[in-house]
C-alpha cells in the first residue's frame, strides 16, 4: 500500500450534501474549527479542498483544540498538552 492509498478515507454525503473531514486529517493539515476552506472542482469526479483562511487562534497539534498555545519547534501545543508531556517526561526520567 502506498502513501496515497493509506491516506484514503471514505465518507458518505448526507441529505444536506455535507461530509465531515476526519479529525486526524484536520490535525495533520493544521486545520481546525473556524478555518475557511475553498473547494475546487479540479476534474470530473475530483474536488480539492484547501484551507484559505485560518482562524486567528492557534490550534494545538496534539489535541486539536483552540487553547492558549506555546510554540515548540514551530508547532503550537496547548498548555494542557504541554503539562501532560512535561509530567510524562518527569515520570519517565525519575524512575
Ligand atoms: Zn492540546
Amino acid at each position: 500500500m502506498n502513501n496515497y492509498e493509506e491516506s484514503l478515507i471514505s465518507r458518505r454525503i448526507d441529505e444536506a450534501g455535507r461530509i465531515s473531514i476526519p479529525r486526524e486529517m484536520q490535525i495533520k493539515n493544521g486545520w481546525g474549527i473556524g478555518d475557511i476552506v475553498t473547494l475546487h472542482n479540479s476534474d470530473y469526479n475530483k474536488v480539492v479542498i484547501r484551507r484559505t483562511e485560518r482562524r486567528s487562534e492557534p490550534l494545538c497539534i496534539i489535541c486539536g483544540k483552540f487553547k492558549n498555545c506555546i510554540v515548540v519547534n514551530s508547532s503550537d501545543i496547548c498548555e494542557e498538552c504541554a503539562a501532560l508531556i512535561a509530567g510524562k517526561y518527569t515520570e519517565y526520567f525519575s524512575t
